[in-house]
């Protein structure tokens, strides 16, 4: 597998000027498609086409280079090196120890073309027709803004380069068929009349079949097959991608004449009313809405967004997402607990919502309210302050805003758990600009916000703390700000 050295199979070069012949692209396709199998998702792989020999000379032939790059590969490290015979080794294959030992499903692929022709073969294989679109809708993180989202305030989630994709073919008749290559074996058919008794991984598919015919959606049933890079279950909301990815499909095959927030609606709306899950609405807005490279500021009370530029790889900062594996239930009641005390809160100092109240309002309120409502108003004003950074140019000293927001849910809001504070600790110790829990609390995953350079370190130092105490073995993962919901070619 590591061997790098030349395949004569195809004969040694072809003319610059024309395309690959067809027998070599097909070859080129199936053992492009026999590595994604064997890695269980797509794997990275650099095509070099230079000048042979590569001795200066004018010459109209080329030579083609093949490398297949491993998907585990260190935090922060170059994701390739580009250049023809310059790719692969270390810089591909220095993971640490802990990050090595993700599981296979938790790799990162590069997506993208080859994972969507593969997902069409998938789709011919299983439903026996080609798919009529291949679309894909991207997981989340939340920059800053936690537990501002239930008070009608601001949040700033970007998406990330981890997507779901799903293949889409309308059929005649009433019937709906769901497939995920996360759940093999498990093929679900239903009618459209019994959607809502969807249970189970199925229920966030039919539940958006659901939720978009309640909206209008015209037309029968649908053949849908799905696969998604997106963990599952790490707080990067591969539910929103797997709703919005769905979403799209059926509005565009449909020519649904559905904007992109009724969208956004429908996917919440499956994951209130048929999952039974108790979310905001948003992350399906920032997987249908971010574009590259930014974040979304979302009010949540008008459901206004505007871009805010991150400008993270111009500086030279990376974003790194720990899951420390301690899981939360937002059924629990900690979680219903915080909801009741911001709107006691609001209450009682007459205000519709916690976004509405001012720092010295909220000095009016005793004990416990007082400090969940102080969380709410300083979180608050901490997102406008992040946005300001960023739209000055300023992402570097964002830092100390995301880590105040970690104490003030450490120690206003009492949503932390050791797991989560010995993660924010320890990566700022090894040189962290900034760490924050993000999602609900009480478990989940830590965003952190490092020089480049820094980045394995700090994956090293958070790995071997998490053991030093006892917890569940963290999982790091880089995370890029990627654009929304679209749909793929190939
Ligand atoms: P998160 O959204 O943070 O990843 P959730 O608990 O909200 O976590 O959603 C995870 C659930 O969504 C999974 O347990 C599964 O039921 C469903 N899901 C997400 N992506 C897929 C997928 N590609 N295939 C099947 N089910 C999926
Ligand atoms: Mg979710």
């Amino acid at each position: 597998m590591s061997e790098r050295r030349h395949d004569p199979t195809h004969g040694e070069w072809v003319t610059v000027a024309t395309e690959l012949p067809a027998d070599a692209r097909a070859d080129l396709a199936r053992v492009l498609a026999g590595y994604d199998a064997f890695f269980g998702v797509a794997t990275s792989y650099l095509l070099g086409v230079h000048a042979a020999p590569t001795d200066g000379a004018d010459r109209d032939v080329a030579h083609l280079h093949l490398d297949i790059c491993p998907p585990h590969r260190g935090a922060g490290k170059l994701k390739y090196l580009a250049g023809s015979e310059t790719s692969g080794g270390a810089f591909l294959t220095d993971v640490v120890p802990g990050v090595a030992a993700v599981p296979a499903g938790g790799v990162r692929g590069c997506g993208g073309a080859g994972m969507s022709s593969a997902l069409a073969r998938t789709f011919r294989d299983a439903v026996g027709r080609e798919p009529e679109g291949l679309f894909s809708a991207p997981g989340r993180v939340n920059l800053v803004g936690e537990h501002t989202d239930h008070n009608e305030g601001h949040v700033l989630p970007f998406a990330i380069d981890r997507r779901c994709r799903v293949a889409a073919a309308r059929r005649a008749d009433d019937v709906v068929t769901a497939r995920s290559a996360q759940e093999p074996g498990d093929t679900v058919t239903t009618t459209l009349d019994a959607l809502t008794a969807a249970r189970g991984w199925s229920a966030y598919v039919l539940g958006t079949v659901w939720a978009l015919r309640e909206a209008g959606l015209p037309g029968a049933g649908w053949d849908l097959v799905v696969d998604s890079d997106v963990p599952l279950g790490a707080g990067l909301s591969s539910s929103a991608a797997l709703e919005c990815a769905v979403a799209l499909a059926l509005a565009e095959l449909s020519g649904a004449g559905l904007d992109r927030h009724a969208l956004a609606r429908a996917g919440r709306r499956a994951e209130n009313d048929v999952v039974g899950a108790p979310v905001g609405i948003m992350d399906q807005v920032a997987s249908l809405l971010c574009r590259e490279g930014s974040a979304l500021l979302l009010d949540c009370r008008t459901l206004g967004v505007e871009d805010v530029a991150l400008g993270l790889e111009g500086a030279g900062l990376e974003m790194l997402v720990v899951d420390t594996r301690v899981r939360h239930d937002l059924a629990d009641g900690g979680y219903a607990d915080r909801r009741a005390a911001c709107v006691a809160a609001a209450a009682a100092l007459g205000v519709p919502a916690l976004r509405d109240a001012t720092p010295a309002m909220v000095d009016h309120l005793d004990g416990t309210l007082r400090r969940r409502a102080r969380h709410v108003v300083t979180e608050q004003a901490r997102v406008h302050r992040v946005v300001d950074l960023l739209r000055a140019g300023r992402p570097t000293e964002i830092g100390p805003e995301l880590t105040a927001s970690h104490a003030s849910l450490r120690n206003d809001f009492a949503v932390s758990v050791p797991a989560l504070d010995a993660a924010v600790e320890t990566a700022l110790a090894h040189g962290a600009l900034g760490a924050r829990l993000v999602g609900g609390g009480f478990g989940g995953s830590v965003l952190v916000l490092a020089a480049a350079d820094a980045v394995e370190e700090i994956t090293g130092a958070v790995t071997r703390r998490a053991a030093d105490d006892g917890h569940p073995e963290p999982v790091a993962r880089v995370v890029h700000p990627a654009g929304g919901a679209r749909r793929e070619t190939g």
